[in-house]
């Protein structure tokens, strides 16, 4: 808007208001009325302009997008696993995953199976692709299926998180326990947890929507690389505790 009345970022306040009057662009004022109100002011020749941003309570803080995002963003209180899917090693395509398991929110079967009212028989007959036992669900994929459940075994080897069974709600307890631990067994047990939901939920996909399949031990490798290659390129700051 401020280049299509041809204005650019160093246009001054001067060449609006002229003369003791403002001088909004016609196409402005149409569009916020309130420019016609306001009040009229004395401008000071030695006086630079800056940018100022008022604030929803109606303080003038400097301007910044950082200013101005945490004034117009709706804030809640963070949620208690917010460390559990968003840390700063984790891997985001991964951390978007996880978001939607702790909320819930994969389409698995479970899901699909309600949106069927009519009966269907291909709704009923659908299965989970690693283990074809059942329909999926979130607590099948993370890490009851009997594919899942092995890859989970054969990568929690490698992280320390004791006697957890493989059950969402158990692991997502563990998780909860050592979310804001900046230990680095607990963030590479974090790095493990998110990658593996990652690409077992990958492989799940796969199967469904292509034909090429990883067995067990493939998809463990294809994991264990994964975490390892984002530990490789991990600068271990004096904030994490190595041990
Ligand atoms: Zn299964």
């Amino acid at each position: 808007m401020i280049a299509n009345v041809g204005f650019n970022m160093e246009t001054k306040l001067a060449e609006i208001h002229v003369q003791g009057e403002w001088r909004w662009p016609t196409l402005w004022v149409e569009r916020f009325p309130v420019l016609a109100n306001l009040r009229h002011i004395v401008l000071n020749a030695n006086s630079r302009d800056k940018l100022v941003w008022k604030t929803r309570v109606g303080r003038q803080v400097e301007f910044s997008t950082t200013s101005v995002w945490d004034d117009v963003r709706t804030t809640q209180n963070e949620v208690q696993w917010a460390k559990v899917v968003w840390f700063s090693q984790a891997i985001p395509r991964h951390s978007f995953i996880m978001w939607l398991i702790v909320n819930k929110k994969l389409k698995t079967q479970d899901i699909m199976r309600t949106w069927n009212s009519s009966g269907n028989a291909n709704f009923n007959l659908m299965c989970c692709s690693l283990c074809t036992s059942g329909p999926d669900s979130h607590e099948h994929l993370f890490f009851e299926c009997g594919y899942a459940s092995d890859v989970w075994n054969g990568v929690k080897q490698k992280a320390d998180v004791g006697t957890t069974p493989n059950q969402w709600h158990a692991i997502f307890d563990y998780l909860l326990g050592i979310a804001n631990s900046k230990k680095i067994t607990h963030v590479i047990v974090k790095l493990l947890m998110s990658t593996a939901a990652y690409f077992v939920w990958d492989e799940r996909n796969r199967r469904l929507f292509a034909t090429k399949r990883r067995n067990k031990t493939q998809l463990v490798d294809v994991i264990l690389s994964t975490v390892r290659l984002k530990l490789q390129t991990m600068k271990f700051k004096s904030s994490l505790q190595m041990e």
